[in-house]
C-alpha cells in the first residue's frame, strides 16, 4: 500500500494522469531460487514448489510490492499498489518525464504491459476505487468495481478542501489494508463474499441504501441495516459493519461452522464472531449451534465439574 502522505502529495497537483495495468506481468514474475525455498507446500503428492507467482500464494503480494518497489521508488508523481501502477504529473510535460522513467525501470526489469489495458494521458482517471482529477478524490458511485465507500454522508460535498482529502486517502488506505487482514482471518474470499452479496436481496438493498441514502420508511426486513446505516460501508463489493464483514446467508452456515471448530464454548465463540464478521442474528446462531452440540455440552460439563466452587 502506498502510504497516505505519499498517495496524498502525489495526487494533489496531478493535471495529467496515466495509469499502468501489471496483470500479465504478476502471474508472470519468476520466483528467484532462493525464495522458492519460502514457497514450498506440502500436498499429497509430495513437495510442491511454485516457480512463478500466483495467487494461491498468499505471500505473493508481498514478494511483488517489494520487487515493485524496488523498481519504482523514489519517482515523484508514481504510486502503485500490487498490480496498479498510476503516474501523475502537473503539466503534460512534468507527466511525460515522469512516465519516461517509469516505464524505463519496468523495462530494464523486464515487466511488460499490455498496452490496451493501460490508460494515458487522461484528465481523469480511475485508481483504487475512486476517481481521481484536478479536483481531487471523489469515491465512484458507480462502475464495474465497487467502489471504497466510508459513509453516504462523506459523498455529499463536492468541493473538498486540503483536509478532507487527506482524510479521505487515509480512510481509503486503512480500509482497504483492515479489510485484506480481516478475510486473512474468515473461511471465505472476499470474491466469495462479493458474489453471494449481489445474489442476497436484502444486502444489495443495503448496498444500493449505503451509497444513495436511506430511505426514512424502510421495510422491516432491513431495519437490522437501518440502525447500522452510519456504521455500514463497502469495500471492495462486500459490506463492512463496524470494521466485521457482513456474511450473507448463503456463507454464514460455513462461516459458523469454521467458528465453530475447536469447541471453544458458547463465550469464545461469541468473542471470535465478533471480531471479525456480522449478521443480525449472529449471536443467536451461535447459541443455538453450541446448545445443539453435544461435544460443546460435554466439555461445559466436565469445566463445571472440575472448577472448584471454593478456590
Ligand atoms: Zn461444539
Amino acid at each position: 500500500m502506498p502510504n497516505p502522505q505519499d498517495l496524498f502529495s502525489t495526487l494533489a497537483g496531478g493535471r495529467v494522469f496515466t495509469r499502468l495495468d501489471m496483470k500479465q506481468a504478476y502471474q508472470q514474475m519468476r520466483i528467484s531460487p532462493d525464495s522458492r525455498a519460502d514457497l514450498t507446500i506440502n500436498t499429497s503428492k509430495g513437495l510442491f514448489v511454485y516457480t512463478r507467482m500466483s495467487f494461491e500464494i498468499t505471500s505473493a503480494p508481498a514478494i511483488w510490492q517489494k520487487a515493485i518497489d524496488e523498481t519504482l521508488a523514489g519517482i515523484p508523481g508514481c504510486i502503485y499498489y500490487l498490480d496498479d501502477i498510476l503516474v501523475v504529473g502537473g503539466s503534460q510535460e512534468e507527466h511525460d518525464q515522469r512516465l519516461d522513467i517509469v516505464l524505463d525501470r519496468l523495462s530494464k526489469r523486464g515487466i511488460r504491459l499490455k498496452e490496451e489495458k493501460c490508460t494515458f494521458n487522461t484528465s481523469e482517471v480511475e485508481y483504487l476505487g475512486h476517481l481521481i482529477s484536478e479536483k481531487g478524490l471523489r469515491p465512484l458511485e458507480n462502475g464495474t468495481e465497487q467502489p471504497i465507500v466510508f459513509t453516504s454522508r462523506t459523498l455529499s460535498s463536492t468541493e473538498r478542501g486540503y483536509a478532507q482529502l487527506e482524510r479521505e486517502a487515509l480512510a481509503l488506505i486503512n480500509g482497504v489494508r483492515q479489510f485484506h487482514k480481516l478475510l486473512d482471518t474468515l473461511p471465505v474470499t472476499a470474491d466469495q463474499v462479493k458474489q453471494a452479496r449481489a445474489k442476497d436481496p436484502i444486502l444489495s438493498r443495503v448496498l444500493k441504501y449505503s451509497l444513495e441514502g436511506w430511505p426514512t420508511n424502510g421495510s422491516p426486513e432491513l431495519h437490522s441495516y437501518a440502525k447500522r446505516s452510519t456504521e455500514l460501508s463497502i469495500t471492495e463489493g462486500c459490506l463492512i459493519y463496524g470494521g466485521r464483514v457482513v456474511i450473507p446467508y448463503s456463507l454464514q452456515k460455513q462461516v459458523l461452522s469454521e467458528l465453530h471448530t475447536g469447541h471453544i464454548g458458547m463465550v469464545r465463540m461469541k468473542a471470535t464472531a465478533r471480531s471479525f464478521v456480522w449478521w443480525p442474528g449472529l449471536d443467536r446462531d451461535v447459541e443455538s449451534i453450541v446448545r445443539s452440540c453435544s461435544t460443546c455440552q460435554e466439555q461445559r460439563n466436565k469445566l463445571a465439574i472440575s472448577t472448584p466452587i471454593h478456590p
